[in-house]
């Protein structure tokens, strides 16, 4: 990342580009300098704080000249908050510069052809897209810029929002947050309200006390809602008194959950959950199909965008219903089954036992016959006997976490030889890594990106390779 170093200010430099962490881009005597807060277009002023040989890191200081890309953030924590990056960028530029992304990504790390770019799918929704929000409380609320300014002295400084990126002890207190709809904000807001008026404590990351932790709010596309509270201490009486109040106010809630997590990290994942009300799970509903979520579930966070990205995935497939189809990183056996009434059997593979409990019980709801589920490791699931037991795979499609495929898992990709493979990744970078590799045998007809997150800049991606 370079060295501190003694700040100085440059003036009246142009943007050029935008770098793939999202930070405007511009070149000063030979130097590439990544400028926080400004976008391809500006011409600004900005403050030079960290350096490496060939390249610097700045803070925008001035704006001289706006871009014409530049939009007025909806949100009032932007800049602070750093969840949504991208608020200062028009939609339309956003996704020009994501479909740049992927096609840079392919052309420069990748070193590939690739037969046909689709335009980039973008979402209806730019705001108010997500179905899960993940909260947390401390007792070192995170001052705004205005607060410090104002000099205005707190009582306390118990905080209910989000963590601030670079500063593990601290919250952000959000009172709207734009990505989520607007029960979200109601739910957390009287959280804050019932357990500041009734003098309830907020974690101390640092001392290790405090009895409210983290709060997870799910809401779906059929309306049900999930909400997990984390609480660092077994108060029985706070907690009951809380959980009722937040029951009698919010009725929409359909699975009110809470967990006990004296532990040291926040993960929830090797934790009992209690029920305090209704189903210990919410279902989402796609295209007819059910999906059973439980707390501990991964479903893709853009319920609307995901429909998309699977009809993308569906149609590269063109199955015609009588192949055998592997679908690698399954999570709850989503894709697996939506494209299984096209496909003779489908297979899927994940290494959370939880998740694929989760896919047999949904494929069950779903009256689906030809899908099976396996817990455990692709790169060591995936072996010669495995093969020979479920049949050589005709489509392989796989959807890696952002570290993309373990190179084990794409040599013996490469050694089973699927006529076709879909690779939906969520990181063209390491989907270029991969794909580089997987050239040897393999072209890439096609690709499409999706947009499931807008004012970010992450990106997924499809990709169609064949058999050469
Ligand atoms: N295709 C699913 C989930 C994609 S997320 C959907 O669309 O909902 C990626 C999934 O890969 C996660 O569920 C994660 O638990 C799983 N995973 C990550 N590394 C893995 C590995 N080495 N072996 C098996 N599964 C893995």
């Amino acid at each position: 990342m370079g060295k501190a170093i003694k700040p100085y200010i440059v003036e009246n430099a142009e943007i050029m580009d935008i770098s793939s962490e999202g930070m405007g881009v511009a070149k000063v005597n030979d130097l590439v300098i990544f400028v926080e807060g400004a976008v391809p277009g500006d011409v600004c002023d900005f403050r030079v704080y960290r350096k490496k040989k060939s390249f610097a890191f700045a803070k925008l200081t001035g704006l001289k000249k706006a871009s014409e890309h530049r939009v007025k953030p909806e949100c009032s924590y932007f800049g602070t908050c750093g969840g949504c990056k991208w608020q200062n960028l028009k939609y339309s530029s956003q996704l020009e510069f994501k479909q740049n992304q992927v096609t840079q990504a392919m052309k420069r790390l990748a070193k590939i052809e690739v037969g046909e770019i689709l335009p980039i799918l973008g979402c209806k929704e730019y705001y108010f897209y997500r179905n899960k929000l993940d909260f947390g409380f401390s007792n070192k609320k995170w001052l705004t810029p205005e607060q410090v300014e104002s000099k205005e002295q707190f009582d306390n400084r118990n905080g209910l929002g989000f963590h601030i990126a670079g500063a593990f002890d601290k919250i952000l207190d959000i009172e709207k947050c734009h990505l989520q709809i607007d029960i979200s904000n109601q739910i957390r807001n009287e959280v804050r309200i019932f357990t500041l008026a009734n003098g309830y404590t907020f974690f101390d990351i640092k001392n290790q006390n405090g009895l409210m932790r983290s709060l997870i709010i799910r809401t779906s596309s059929t309306g049900e809602l999930m909400t997990i509270f984390s609480f660092f201490e077994n108060d029985t009486e706070k907690i009951n008194n809380l959980l009722n109040h937040i029951h009698k106010l919010f009725p929409q809630i359909t699975s009110l959950l809470y967990v006990i997590n004296p532990k040291g990290n926040d993960t929830i994942f090797d934790l009992p959950v209690n029920c305090f009300y209704g189903n210990a799970f919410i279902i989402e509903e796609m295209e007819g199909l059910k999906f059973k979520v439980g707390p501990k579930s991964f479903y893709q966070t853009n319920s609307k965008q995901a429909y998309e990205l699977y009809k993308v995935t569906r149609s590269f497939a063109e199955l015609d219903g009588n192949e055998i189809v592997y679908d690698l990183y399954t999570g709850t056996g989503t894709i697996a089954q939506f494209v299984s009434a096209h496909a003779k059997k489908v297979i899927g593979v994940e290494y959370i036992p939880e998740a694929i409990e989760d896919a047999k019980a949904n494929a069950l709801l779903n009256n689906i016959n030809n899908c099976s589920f396996f817990a455990g490791d692709i790169k060591e699931v995936l072996n010669d006997e495995f093969i020979f037991t479920h049949g050589k795979p005709d489509l392989i499609i796989t959807d890696p976490p952002r570290v993309g495929m373990d190179e084990k898992v794409v040599r013996k990709i490469l050694e089973i030889a699927p006529k076709k493979i879909v690779y939906v990744s969520c990181n063209p970078a390491s989907q270029a890594r991969d794909l580089a590799i997987l050239a040897e045998k393999y072209k890439v007809i096609k690709m499409r990106a999706v947009d499931m997150f807008p004012q970010t800049l992450h990106i997924e991606n499809v990709a169609l390779l064949q058999l050469i």
